[in-house]
């Protein structure tokens, strides 16, 4: 097993994550029904197994979006493995 990744809260990660919320000015970005327009967390808009952990491709989210929208990664249909994550 992993371990780096498995909890999403590294030291690197916190960080990264406080300098796209704050960007963002602490606003969720992804605003789906239910939205507590508060962001606490950041979504990876294309899949973090992607982009990796590129600010680029960050936004800040509140929880509720961030669980709604989930990993896009995960919905896509095609085959591709990344079993080293
Ligand atoms: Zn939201």
């Amino acid at each position: 097993m992993s371990r780096s990744w498995s909890g999403g809260s590294t030291r690197a990660w916190r960080r990264i994550r406080a300098r796209v919320l704050a960007r963002d000015g602490h606003r969720c970005q992804v605003q789906l029904d239910g939205c507590t327009l508060t962001a606490t967390e950041v979504h990876h808009t294309r899949g973090r197994a992607i982009t990796g952990d590129d600010e680029r491709y960050l936004v800040a989210s509140c929880k509720p979006c961030n669980l709604k929208i989930g990993d896009p990664s995960k919905r896509d249909p095609s085959p591709t493995p990344h079993s080293s994550w």
